[in-house]
């Protein structure tokens, strides 16, 4: 089962991966996530994308493609995946055809989450993230806050806001989307897995997903 989800930042996509990953068993590819881990680790790439992540600006596609080109190989992808924030320019999207292309693999569903542009601000500026670069769990201060006010859940660190999620950084991330990321609609909108869904409750949108790849 190959998804993608698509979506402005704060969509939900992350929400909705974690419900696709127990419903199906497949990992969920976040390359927000691997970016994050990079900075962490200070690695080349995590140097080269740093600047442009906490600008709320894209990294270059030729970075993202090097990462996915292997991720999209390693042993927990056999029986499928899903993508998160990636793709998210044309070029992109046009280099995973091609990459699926060579790997013998093809999408079962394209899935565009929709969620009015106010509703995103209020939900990227609350959301706190946990500090431990191997949780990363995300919480929402008005819709799933954490038990103890700014410790995390699962691990016990420490809940941060994260750089791009400044109200600035948010309105720079949201132009970004429209002008590089949400073309991408257009670009699937014609092939039969493309599907577009209200995203306000997420369980709801897996029940979408979950009708749709069945047929
Ligand atoms: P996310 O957590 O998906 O919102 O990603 C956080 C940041 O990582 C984005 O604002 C970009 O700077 C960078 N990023 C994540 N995925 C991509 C991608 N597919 N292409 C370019 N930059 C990306």
């Amino acid at each position: 089962m190959n998804i993608i989800l698509l979506g402005p930042p704060g969509a939900g996509k992350g929400t909705v991966s974690e419900l696709l990953v127990k419903e199906y068993g497949i990992p969920q590819i976040s390359t927000g996530d691997i970016l994050r881990g990079a900075v962490k680790q200070g690695s080349e790439v995590g140097k080269e994308a740093e600047a442009y992540m906490s600008a709320g600006k894209l990294v270059p596609d030729k970075v993202i493609m090097k990462i996915m080109e292997k991720r999209l190989q390693d042993e927990d992808c056999e029986k499928g995946f899903i993508l998160d924030g990636f793709p998210r320019t044309i070029p992109q999207a046009e280099q995973l055809d091609d990459l699926l292309d060579r790997l013998g693999l093809t999408l079962d569903a394209v899935v565009n989450l929709e969620v009015p542009e106010d509703i995103i601000v209020r939900r990227l500026t609350s959301r706190r993230t946990c500090s431990n670069s191997d949780c990363q769990a995300i919480y929402n201060m008005i819709s799933k806050p954490p038990k103890k006010e700014g410790v995390c859940d699962k691990c016990g660190s420490t809940l941060i806001q994260r750089d791009d999620e400044t109200e600035e950084a948010i309105n720079e991330r949201l132009r970004t989307y429209h002008e590089q990321t949400e073309p991408l609609i257009q670009f699937y909108s014609s092939r039969d897995c493309f599907m577009s869904v209200p995203s306000l409750d997420a369980k709801i949108v897996l029940k979408e997903i979950s009708g749709r790849v069945a047929e």
